[in-house]
């Protein structure tokens, strides 16, 4: 599993000013000074871990399918590269009621259908 240095004891493991209380160990990473890295986001579009709105979800994703269309089978390919994608799609989709998904999810497939 990915890992990245513990936000809360950077790295340090422990807090001396705590020693009384489970040997200073910090909580959040277990004394071990690393945490696990959060997968469920697109890649690239780090510090946007946070689940957005349905309505912030439908703007990004109208504003990706012009994208998409503008470029083509060029915007497809990149996921990965740019945090686009049909990844990225799928987890914005997913923060959408089922019906708006679903036709968010067809229309962006029949694109990609159309351009690969
Ligand atoms: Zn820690």
């Amino acid at each position: 599993m990915e890992t990245t240095t513990c936000p809360k004891c950077l790295g340090a493991k422990r807090f001396p000013q705590y020693a009384n209380i489970a040997n200073g160990d910090c909580f959040v990473c277990g004394a071990t000074g690393r945490v696990a890295v959060a997968r469920n986001r697109p890649t690239g579009a780090r510090g946007a871990a946070e689940p957005v709105s349905a309505a912030c979800a439908l703007a990004t994703l109208r504003v990706w399918y012009a994208n998409a269309r503008r470029h083509g089978a060029a915007w497809f390919a990149d996921e990965g590269e740019s945090g686009v994608g049909m990844g990225a799609v799928r987890w914005y989709a997913a923060q959408m009621d089922a019906a708006t998904a679903g036709r968010v999810l067809a229309a962006f497939e029949s694109l990609a259908a159309e351009c690969t």
